[in-house]
């Protein structure tokens, strides 16, 4: 089994050079954090997993040396370059990535660009992506997709791929349904559209995951249970996995002699000061200058701190194209100047200002060096500064203040966790840290480094890779309750090789799809043409076992010779004879239960009472479904306890709750026509659980089948009502 990991950068950069071709290694989080775990798959000898790491390499190369660069990002590392013009790249990644989704992921809609042409190219680069992805694929390799860059990749490798496991992990977070909607209709639902496509979808935090299947509910109708998503034709899953870092490594290289040395020169150039870091990329999610407002703050309001403190900033150049960073650097600077005017004298520095990147070794030794990290983001996905700063402690001193708005904090409560927005918060936090005693931070960062190291990045890794494959096996065991094109022959031939045959159908969801008004899922013209040819093949007695009154049927299907069950059981329309009741019932019961189910749909926008002549049913199809789930259940209760001496059954079915007379199902129905004749070929359909009644009470030899893809009592599971019809024909052709 091979991992292909995909992402829009590869681990290096290339570059060329008078026709020659070289690579440069890329760093940050997510480059970092999947070398290690693939790192760890080489050393592990109890795997042979191979991996191909598939991306745009960083800068458009001279197609004359495309095959070069192929060959060699191959023997490198493993890589297999995606190849995109600039101008693509400019509109797709400057464009679309960083000005759309980038600032509206993070909550910031008024940075956020509506752009047509930049959509345009986002689509078009995912398609380049799926291309190639298509072009290297193997049989039994798993995909694994990462962040926001390639969100609509999922769907299109799916429709290409579809027995290919396809994970997908968001690196930043998933907004609120207020924000995530504000993209236009045809974006978010495209958007999310691409994202199911995966099978198993993975997000740094529970509230991300929420987020996500909030909007696939509510934008497009899928519901979930614990995170498990059934579309019409498949199952996948939504689940939370926080990213976390190659703990020992920083932990290590926190030892190594070198970095000792660097911090101890730090050190003495910084005597008799504490030292407060910041660290971060140059963005606005990053809240560096809410940073300052609460550094200036906190030097007002504690005088006797000047002089005694120092900040370490660092800010590493990013996006340097585009406006709003350009902006957000002037800003950054004039407001450094104006701290180091106000408080700072010759001898003292409030603020030792950093514009650049550094690598792991000097990064590590500002880590260890430090008493105090202060990382107060707006909004970050997880942040792996902060959890890299606690594992770099080796002697566990240091105090972690942390920003509430960052995935991380979800982890390091032990540190000061604040509100980024509140100035006053931060001033007070710095001071809390500062006057921490050593026992306390110590106690703090054990607990912290523990967790760290017992959900690495390694960890993380393999428990997503794990549970994709887990899915995959779960999907594999239930494709083999689809029918197979051998199942189907033998089926055929039972079928012709039978000289009487009874075939009970279900109607709504499995001869036809729902619609929002139960009126208007009429038969359509198809399927009263199958119907009759079905019912008129010699020796066949075709059943419409429904839940739906007796009038409605007779109306759109009397014109077909099929006999009919009306309100799942009450009624039988046996060949040729007139409605009859099954049993005898009562329906005072009535009188009491339509009032409770009236209130009900008073108080749920878009739902209904519909009352047939021995049930009454609650619809609540149409109607805002977190409202109406809620609702559902409180209806539930009441029902319980007010039918409690009265003799009725209460179910919930597709977006319905129904009360009906006990001693009704569609499985006795069903026997009432197996009592009265002999039938050497049985069959059944139906598409909720009202119809597991009907499949468990057929005898073992019938043929049963579940329209949609979730267990059940029946042999088989076909997709939906197309492959119902389809097999039909397949059946009388
Ligand atoms: N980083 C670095 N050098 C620097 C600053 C940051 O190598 O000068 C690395 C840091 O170690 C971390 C990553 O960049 O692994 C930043 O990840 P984070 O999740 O904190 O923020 P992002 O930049 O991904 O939003």
């Amino acid at each position: 089994m091979r991992l292909l990991i995909v992402s829009n950068r590869l681990p290096f950069s290339v570059e060329e050079n008078e026709g020659k071709i070289s690579f440069k290694e890329s760093t940050g989080g997510l480059v970092t954090g999947i070398s290690a775990y693939l790192d760890s798959l080489k050393n592990a000898s109890f795997t042979k997993q191979e991996h191909v790491w598939i991306g745009w390499p960083g800068n458009e190369i001279n197609p004359k040396l495309e095959n070069d660069l192929k060959k060699k990002a191959l023997a490198d590392f493993n890589a297999y370059p995606v190849n995109i013009d600039e101008k693509s790249m400019d509109c797709f990644y400057n464009g679309f990535c960083n000005k759309t989704i980038w600032p509206l992921f993070h909550c910031f809609p008024v940075y956020t660009a509506y752009n047509e042409t930049f959509w345009n190219y986002y689509k078009k680069v995912n398609e380049h992506f799926c291309e190639a992805i298509v072009k290297i694929v193997k049989p039994g390799d798993l995909i694994w997709v990462h962040d926001y860059h390639l969100m609509l990749l999922p769907k299109l490798l799916k429709e290409k791929l579809p027995d290919t496991p396809i994970g997908f992990f968001l690196h930043i977070p998933f907004p609120p349904i207020e924000i995530f909607r504000l993209l236009p209709k045809k974006w978010r639902v495209e958007i999310l559209e691409g994202l199911i496509g995966a099978d198993l979808l993975g997000f740094h935090t529970h509230d991300y995951t929420q987020n996500f299947l909030k909007c696939t509910l509510r934008l497009l109708g899928f519901d979930h249970n614990m995170g498990n998503i059934t579309t019409e034709n498949r199952i996948l899953k939504a689940d939370t996995f926080p990213m976390g870092i190659h703990f020992q490594k920083y932990h290590d290289t926190a030892s190594l002699p070198e970095v000792q040395e660097e911090k101890e020169k730090l050190r003495s150039t910084l005597t008799g000061l504490k030292t407060i870091l910041s660290v971060d990329r140059l963005d606005y999610t990053k809240g560096i200058l809410n940073r300052l407002e609460g550094y200036q703050l906190f030097l007002q309001n504690n005088p006797q701190w000047q002089k005694k403190v120092v900040m370490i900033l660092v800010v590493v150049p990013s996006r340097i194209g585009i406006d709003n960073y350009q902006k957000m650097k002037a800003a950054l600077d004039a407001y450094v100047g104006k701290i180091n005017g106000r408080f700072g004298s010759l001898d003292w520095t409030p603020i030792h200002y950093q514009y650049k990147y550094l690598p792991l070794k000097p990064l590590v030794a500002l880590y260890t060096t430090c008493d105090v990290a202060m990382i107060t983001p707006l909004r970050d996905g997880m942040n792996l500064v902060s959890k890299e700063y606690i594992a770099s402690l080796t002697d566990k001193t240091g105090v972690l203040i942390l920003s509430e708005m960052a995935g991380a904090a979800k982890e390091l409560g032990e540190a000061i966790v604040i509100n980024p927005n509140h100035k006053e918060e931060i001033a007070e936090a710095l001071k809390e840290a500062l006057e921490m005693p050593e026992e306390e931070q110590k106690r703090r960062n054990t607990i912290m480094q523990k967790r760290l190291q017992e959900y690495d990045v390694i960890r993380w890794a393999n428990d997503f890779t794990q549970e994709l494959t887990d899915i995959n096996e779960f999907k594999q065991k239930f494709n083999a309750r689809l029918l197979n094109s051998s199942d189907k022959k033998q089926l055929i031939k039972s079928f012709k090789d039978a000289d009487s045959r009874i075939i009970f159908m279900d109607y709504d969801g499995t001869l036809v799809p729902f619609a929002g008004l139960p009126e208007n899922a009429y038969p359509d013209e198809e399927i009263l043409q199958l119907l009759k040819s079905f019912s008129q093949y010699p020796g066949t007695k075709i059943v419409i076992v429904s839940g739906r009154d007796k009038q409605t049927l007779q109306n759109w299907l009397g014109n077909t010779s099929v006999d009919m069950v009306s309100e799942h059981g009450v009624w039988i329309k046996d060949s040729g004879s007139d409605w009859q009741l099954l049993k005898p019932l009562t329906s005072d019961w009535k009188l009491k239960i339509t009032p409770i189910l009236k209130t009900y749909s008073d108080r749920l926008p878009r739902s209904f009472v519909e009352e047939k002549e021995f049930s009454v049913v609650w619809h609540y199809r149409r109607s805002d479904p977190e409202l109406a789930s809620i609702r559902a259940k409180e209806l539930m209760d009441d029902l319980i306890s007010f039918t409690a001496n009265i003799d009725v059954q209460i179910l919930q079915g597709n977006k319905v709750i129904e009360i009906r007379n006990s001693g009704i199902n569609k499985g006795i129905a069903a026997n009432y026509f197996l009592s009265k004749n002999k039938y050497d070929f049985i069959m059944a359909f139906g598409d909720d659980w009202t119809d597991e009644d009907l499949f468990k009470s057929l005898p073992d030899n019938a043929h049963s089948f579940k329209v949609g893809i979730s267990p059940s009592h029946a042999k088989y599971n076909l997709k939906n009502y197309k492959e119902v019809r389809t097999l039909i024909e397949g059946l009388i052709k």
